[in-house]
């Protein structure tokens, strides 16, 4: 059992324990799972793997909901634990399966693969043949979803236009990733009071965007005191960090939002599984800090 078969198994579980709903499909046309907590007026949302080979986020998520739903919450927590699954699966099954038979005939490996199209077949075995996509970043198709949203899009420092790619490929055009339509959709539909996106690794968490309007400021600097108060972790401020969900949620919703990066410095890309506990327990009451500020 690799880590993509214990992350499936943990979105099984909780598919059977939590209320949850899907809120749209990922390119390959698997179901991006969103589970609800608590209740309120006020809302929170919580993602995470945006980045494939960070996918560390995803196992803390889903150890997170456990834990916060032995508690009271006066507000609704939305998790969305593995907002990028194809881009996990190549990340995880990737490599191992360049070096079987079965690769030659893709439409018969890893499930995902099943459902593609000829094009989408061509890309993946473009980056499987290309990289080591142990370091992932992007989704199936290449794109890194995060510079993929419509937030100064294409104008950050490392971007890449020229073909899809294992990060920084920003995509043809803003928001055509099928992930990120999902997410923008919900994120309009709920509202949330704030969004927390859930990266590796470093220890730190990044907020703000260049042009917030003050109303934003005002609360992310009340959030930014909670998190680091809660997590230990160190705040640092975003001048032009462009095409990210963070950003989007700021400057198109002037919803205050952060990105969180799991996990000490010197752990490895990908972040194994094993490390889930050690890096949850640091963030467990997270959630629960904001929650109180909320209502
Ligand atoms: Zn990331």
């Amino acid at each position: 059992m690799d880590d993509f078969d214990r992350l499936l198994e943990r979105e099984r579980d909780a598919l059977s324990t939590y209320r949850h709903f899907s809120i749209g499909k990922t390119e390959w046309g698997q179901e991006i799972y969103c589970f609800a907590l608590g209740e309120g007026k006020r809302s929170i949302l919580l993602q995470g793997a945006m980045h494939a080979r960070e996918y560390i986020s995803s196992f803390v998520l889903f150890d997170l909901m456990e834990y916060l739903s032995h508690f009271y919450l006066p507000v609704k927590v939305y998790f969305i634990p593995i907002i990028n699954k194809d881009g996990v699966a190549l990340c995880i099954k990737g490599n191992k399966l360049k070096n079987t038979k079965k690769y030659q005939k893709m439409q018969k490996n890893i499930n995902f693969f099943k459902k593609l199209s000829e094009n989408d077949i061509k890309i993946a075995k473009n980056l499987l043949n290309r990289y080591d996509v142990s370091l992932l970043k992007s989704n199936g198709k290449g794109v890194d979803l995060n510079v993929n949203f419509d937030c100064d899009w294409g104008g950050g420092k490392h971007n890449f236009f020229a073909f899809p790619s294992l990060e920084n490929y920003i995509g043809r055009a803003p928001c055509k990733a099928m992930e990120n339509k999902s997410l923008i959709s919900f994120t309009k539909k709920i509202m949330p009071s704030v969004t927390l996106s859930f990266h590796s690794k470093g220890e730190v968490f990044y907020y703000g965007y260049m042009g917030e309007s003050r109303e934003v400021r005002k609360k992310n600097k009340i959030y930014r005191h909670i998190i680091h108060k809660s997590t230990g972790y160190k705040a640092v401020y975003t001048k032009r960090s462009t095409g990210g969900y963070k950003d989007w949620c700021v400057m198109s919703l002037s919803i205050p939002a952060f990105t969180i990066e799991l996990g000490e410095d010197s752990l490895s890309h990908p972040i194994s599984s094993h490390h889930c506990h050690e890096i949850f327990a640091k963030v467990k009451s997270l959630v629960l800090d904001l929650s109180k500020e909320l209502v």
